[in-house]
C-alpha cells in the first residue's frame, strides 16, 4: 500500500515569524495524524526556524528548490547538503514555476534529483503540461519528455525515494482543477513509464500526487482515485483550515 502524502508548497508566502506560528498551529492539529505523510515547504528563509519548530513532530520540511553542485559560485543558488544542514528531510525539484521563470530544463532537474538524492534527502519531482500542449494533444509526449529526462541514469532503489507529482500547469493557481478521471490518467501514464525503466515493484510502490488548485471542496474527489496518492498543494496549504481539511481529507 502506498501511504499518501499531502504537502503544501508555500511558494513566496510568509515572514520566519508567520511560519513558525502557522507550524505551531499544524503540530498541535496533526499530532494525531497517521493516515498520510504531511510536508510543508516554506521559503528558504523560514526553513531553520521551522524545522526547529517542528522537531520531533509528524510533519516534514521541505525546500522549494536546490542546486546541483555541493558548493560553489552560484549567488543565490542553495545545495543540497545546506537544505539537509537547515533541517530539511525533502525538496521540491522541476516546479512548472521553476521551469518558468528560471527556464529550468529537464537536464537540470536530473542534476538536482542526483544531487538530493546525494545528500539523503526525498526529491519531490514535479511534471506536467501546459493548457497549449494539453490542447495540441502532446500531453503523454510531454509528460514522456520529463519523466526520462528527470530520471535519466536513475536506479530502482533511488526510485523508491523519490516522489512523482504531476502538476498540469493550466492547473496551478488558476482555480482549474483537473477532473480526477483526467488527473488518473496522467496517472496511469506515469505509472507506465515507473515500471518501463524500473520495473513492476518500484512501479507499483512510487507515490504520484496531483498537484493543481487543490482545495478542501474538491479532494475528496481527487483523493478517491486508487491512481493518486496524495496532493501538492500551494494556496490552500498557507492557511490553517483549509490545510487541515486538505490532510484530513474524507477517507471511507
Ligand atoms: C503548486 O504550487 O504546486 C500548486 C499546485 O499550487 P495551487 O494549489 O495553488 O494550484
Amino acid at each position: 500500500m502506498r501511504k499518501p502524502v499531502i504537502a503544501g508548497n508555500w511558494k513566496m508566502y510568509k515572514t520566519i515569524g508567520e511560519s513558525v506560528d502557522f507550524v505551531k498551529d499544524l503540530r498541535a492539529r496533526f499530532a494525531k495524524v497517521d493516515h498520510c505523510d504531511v510536508v510543508v515547504a516554506p521559503p528558504f528563509t523560514a526553513l531553520r526556524a521551522v524545522a526547529d519548530a517542528l522537531k520531533g513532530s509528524n510533519i516534514a520540511v521541505a525546500a522549494q528548490d536546490c542546486h546541483w553542485n555541493k558548493e560553489g559560485a552560484h549567488t543565490g543558488d542553495v545545495s543540497t547538503s545546506m537544505l539537509w544542514d537547515a533541517g530539511c528531510t525533502h525538496v521540491i525539484i522541476g516546479h512548472s514555476e521553476r521551469r518558468r521563470d528560471h527556464g529550468e530544463k529537464d537536464e537540470e532537474v536530473n542534476k538536482k534529483i542526483k544531487a538530493a538524492l546525494g545528500s539523503q534527502l526525498f526529491p519531490i519531482v514535479c511534471v506536467g503540461e501546459t493548457l497549449e500542449e494539453r490542447e495540441a494533444g502532446e500531453t503523454e509526449k510531454i509528460l514522456h519528455r520529463q519523466f526520462t529526462g528527470a530520471f535519466l541514469g536513475l536506479t530502482a532503489q533511488e526510485i523508491s525515494r523519490i516522489i512523482l507529482a504531476y502538476e498540469p500547469v493550466w492547473a496551478i493557481g488558476t482555480g482549474r482543477t483537473a477532473t480526477p478521471e483526467i488527473a488518473a490518467e496522467s496517472h496511469r501514464l506515469l505509472r507506465e513509464l515507473a515500471r518501463k525503466q524500473f520495473g513492476d515493484e518500484p512501479a507499483i510502490n512510487l507515490r504520484i500526487l496531483y498537484g493543481g488548485s487543490v482545495k478542501p471542496d474538491n479532494v475528496g474527489g481527487l483523493m478517491a482515485q486508487p491512481e493518486i496518492d496524495g496532493a501538492l498543494v500551494g494556496g490552500a496549504s498557507l492557511k490553517a483550515d483549509s490545510f487541515a481539511a486538505l490532510v484530513n481529507y474524507p477517507r471511507t
